[in-house]
């Protein structure tokens, strides 16, 4: 039987033959395998990089003004938001996310990141320097040329907006490496960007695995910056396989963060919050707060909170509207969260729910599932605190002070995010400030604005994707010094 075969995405077309189609495309859901994907190997992906490279010098390129490819990202949003229910259904498949999560959570927010580069594609200001009456001092932004986009597996559709859409508002080309296991949302949405009116070579897909593919991207010396979003290991590779050319890297990576809930706080709302940043995505969620950190006097009768509301949580087929949470999005992550399960039930802390494979009926019953767990008794130092494990398990930590709080919150290697609840206005704020991550939300939870940047402390990355700043990030910097003045002095004044 012929199957299905997904292909790099250059100049606007499927390249069919770029490499061997050897690696199977799998539904994370029911295990059934979807097609077969194309590797690019290094010439596949020299290829592609100079067709890139081509466009982004192509005059009509070069001479749209930023306001017009403003309008084309525009465009790209109305069609995210026109072609949604296609979109939901090739991510549905290829990720095994919830369908509600999909139609009322990624999808406005991919739209809603594209709409915000539009309107900031005309809104990069250079500046005018004081200098002397000699001299006009001017400073303005240049776009790098080609840039790289590597993403992981776990938001297809929102990290391709949050790379594509302030390259191409910037006036970049970018290439697209989506992760192996899950091409289908990055080609649907390369695809949909030509559809805008976006030229093709501007945003061009190579498709393989990171040590084949992405490696090849990542050196090739046409690409002048990379951005990556995945694991703290492999950003902590790219930066230094960037270093011999001195490409711009920004590294968006793990994170193991933690919510903390004084006594004084609105336990209910706590709870919920707990929950949602657990488990939402089945924990596949860099900026979740998988670490719950709980005053001592309420630690018992918050606990049980968790585990009684977590009763209700619908786990199963995404295609169902109730389901709220999904499988692990690729084998390799069903394998490694099972095996800190296995881990946890030999540690000191107690399993006070889930902690095993969750058996689903048919027809997800061969899907990646996972038992939405939740953990007492974890303590700084075990595995299961101190390593992002990425599915669906909270572990609750109890602490006496606010001082312990901090310190249990800050103790972990990264420095993504976080989250405070109190009623306690300073003491909000106070902690706020001394918590050692790139966004922290106080008595609310995993709001995201296009608007707001996100900047990763510690081995969470470095560098900064969304809002003004995002964007600026993939421009660079040039000074121009203009002389207006005939008769200043000029040199040693030899010609006296
Ligand atoms: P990953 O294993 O680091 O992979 C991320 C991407 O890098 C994939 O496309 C991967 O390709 C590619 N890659 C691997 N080796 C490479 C190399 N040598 N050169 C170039 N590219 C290479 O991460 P993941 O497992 O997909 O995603 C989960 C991780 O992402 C978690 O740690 C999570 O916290 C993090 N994350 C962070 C954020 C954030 O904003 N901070 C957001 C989402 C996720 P293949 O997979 O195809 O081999
Ligand atoms: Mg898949």
């Amino acid at each position: 039987m012929s199957q299905t075969v997904y292909a790099p995405f250059l100049n606007g077309e499927f390249w069919i033959d770029a490499g061997p189609a050897d690696f199977t495309v799998i539904n994370p859901a029911t295990g059934q395998t979807l097609g077969r994907e194309t590797e690019c190997g290094a010439a596949a992906v020299a290829r592609i990089v100079e067709a890139s490279q081509q466009a982004f010098l192509e005059p009509s390129w070069q001479k749209m003004s930023a306001a017009e490819r403003g309008g084309l990202l525009l465009k790209l949003a109305d069609l995210v938001e026109q072609q949604a229910e296609a979109l939901i259904q090739t991510e549905l498949q290829d990720t095994g996310k919830p369908i509600s999560q999909l139609r009322t959570g990624e999808l406005p927010l991919t739209a809603a990141i594209i709409r915000f580069y539009a309107g900031a594609a005309d809104k990069v200001e250079g500046s005018i320097k004081s200098g002397t009456p000699n001299e006009i001092l001017l400073q303005i932004y240049e776009p790098y040329g080609v840039v790289a986009g590597i993403l992981p597996w776990n938001y297809p559709f929102v990290n391709a907006a949050m790379k594509v859409a302030p390259a191409v508002a910037a006036g970049n080309a970018i290439v697209l490496k989506p992760a192996q296991e899950t091409p289908l949302g990055t080609l649907a949405f390369a695809k949909l960007c030509v559809e805008a009116g976006i030229p093709p070579g501007i945003v061009n897909v190579v498709l393989g695995s990171g040590s084949t593919t992405g490696q090849a991207l990542i050196e090739h010396p046409l690409i002048k910056k990379v951005s990556f979003t995945g694991s703290t290991s492999v950003g902590q590779h790219i930066q230094k396989a960037a270093a011999d050319q001195m490409k711009m890297v920004n590294l968006e990576c793990g994170g193991k963060n933690a919510l903390i809930v004084f006594a004084d706080a609105d336990l209910d709302r706590a709870a919920e919050a707990a929950l949602l940043s657990g488990f939402v995505n089945a924990g596949q969620l860099c900026v979740s707060c998988s670490r719950v950190l709980i005053e001592s006097s309420v630690a018992a009768e918050f606990e049980a909170l968790l585990v009684e509301r977590s009763k209700k949580i619908v786990m199963g087929d995404p295609r169902n509207e109730a389901t709220l949470v999904g499988p692990m999005i690729t084998r390799s992550q069903y394998e490694s969260a099972l095996s800190y399960l296995i881990e946890a039930a030999d540690s000191e802390c107690e399993i006070l729910c889930g902690g095993s494979k969750a058996r689903i009926a048919a027809p997800c019953e061969n899907g990646f599932w996972i038992e939405p767990t939740i953990l007492s008794g974890v303590r700084p130092g075990m595995k299961v605190h101190d390593e992002e494990i990425f599915g669906p398990v909270l572990s609750c930590v109890r602490f006496e002070t606010e001082k312990e709080a901090v310190a249990i919150a800050n103790s972990v290697i990264y420095g993504l995010s976080g989250s405070i609840w109190t009623k306690d206005g300073s003491k909000a704020l106070r902690v706020a400030r001394a918590f050692d991550t790139g966004i922290c939300w106080v008595n609310t939870m995993l709001s995201g604005y296009p608007q707001i940047s996100l900047s990763p402390h510690k081995l969470s990355g470095t560098g900064v994707e969304l809002g003004m700043e995002g964007m600026l990030a993939y421009l660079k910097r040039k000074s121009i010094v203009i002389g207006i003045d005939d008769d200043a002095p000029i040199g040693w004044g030899l010609k006296r």
